[in-house]
């Protein structure tokens, strides 16, 4: 299955700078079966288990995450980059290869106790995953897993979110960066 959807995937050297590996998961979107693949596996991983949100990261979490959440039939809610969420925000900053961004979540979009999956389509140092679960946590919801397309282990995301105790499931891993 790894090597399957690694065979959809596109690298392209040194986007957008010099030195990144881009691992671009729209090659295996815009495959059907690739698509409905990806979107399965992520599925099957929390079979049995109750899921009240689904949380998608800016912005190809929106993809994969909406599509996970139209199958579960639960309801999905976007982490946006600063100055897109129209209402009250939490926000959170967190440190980029050079400088820093910022993520935001409404305030209201996960009720306190509710039950969480994260999504996004590849994790590396796990700085932007990591924003994220600190966002989720603010407003109370409980984060049963993360679920990537993509796994960076040398840049140690995954470890990160594990040393959290937060379940991390990924569809395939490059070495390098
Ligand atoms: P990080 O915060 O370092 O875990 O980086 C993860 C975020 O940056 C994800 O939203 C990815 O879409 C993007 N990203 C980082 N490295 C790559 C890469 N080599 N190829 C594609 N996307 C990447």
């Amino acid at each position: 299955m790894t090597e399957w959807i690694k065979s959809r995937i596109r690298t392209i050297p040194d986007y957008p700078i010099d030195g990144i590996m881009f691992r671009d998961i729209t090659t295996l979107l815009q495959d059907p079966k690739g698509f409905r693949r990806a979107v399965d596996e992520i599925v099957y991983t929390y079979a049995g288990q109750t899921i009240d949100k689904v949380v998608g990261i800016d912005a190809r979490g929106f993809i994969l995450g909406g599509a996970v959440a139209h199958q579960l039939s639960v309801g999905f809610v976007p982490v946006r980059k600063a100055g897109k969420l129209p209402h009250k925000t939490y926000a959170e900053t967190y440190e980029l290869e050079y400088g820093t961004d910022e993520l935001h979540i409404h305030e209201d979009a996960v009720a306190p106790g509710e039950t969480v999956l994260l999504i996004d389509d590849l994790i590396a140092t796990g700085g932007t995953a990591m924003a994220a679960v600190k966002l989720i946590r603010q407003c109370g919801g409980d984060i049963l897993g993360c679920s990537f397309v993509v796994d960076l282990p040398d840049l140690g995301g995954a470890q990160k979110l594990r040393d959290e105790g937060l379940p991390v499931h990924t569809l395939c891993a490059y070495e390098g960066h």
